[in-house]
């Protein structure tokens, strides 16, 4: 297992981890099979979507913020229930397939790191799979 660091500078960011996951297949030299990337945190998720246009991150997290508002009916003494509620909703993981080394995503995908309660420092695990 591969272990990736992200650093994230908002309390909500949609963070492109898409070039470091290629780096992190090139220098094992992986090839063909699967990558699982798993966020070991209960505020934090991975997710793949639009790259090309920044805006459709920050219309994710705009919206985001008006289904789950961070203040609200919680409980949770720690203060950051609508960012468990994210994780949840987004999820901790995600599953990409490699071919001949190259990582197979839509034109217009991009691999995330979602961040619901930062700023932090983060981790992303990555667990290759192949037959
Ligand atoms: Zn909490």
């Amino acid at each position: 297992m591969e272990t990736m660091q992200v650093q994230t500078h908002h309390r909500e960011e949609l963070l492109d981890i898409t070039g470091k996951v290629r780096s992190i297949i090139n220098d094992n030299g992986w090839s063909d099979g699967a990558l699982l990337l798993y966020c070991p945190h209960t505020t934090g998720a991975i997710t793949i979507n639009e790259g090309a246009d920044p805006d459709v991150m920050r219309d994710i997290t705009v919206n985001m913020n008006k289904l789950v508002p961070h203040q609200g009916d919680y409980r949770h003494a720690e203060g950051n229930s609508d960012a468990h509620i994210k994780s949840s909703m987004f999820g901790c993981d995600q599953l990409v397939i490699v071919e001949g080394g190259n990582l197979q995503l839509g034109t217009w995908q991009k691999i995330y790191f979602c961040e619901f309660d930062g700023p932090r420092t983060r981790k992303v695990w990555l667990k290759w799979l192949s037959s």
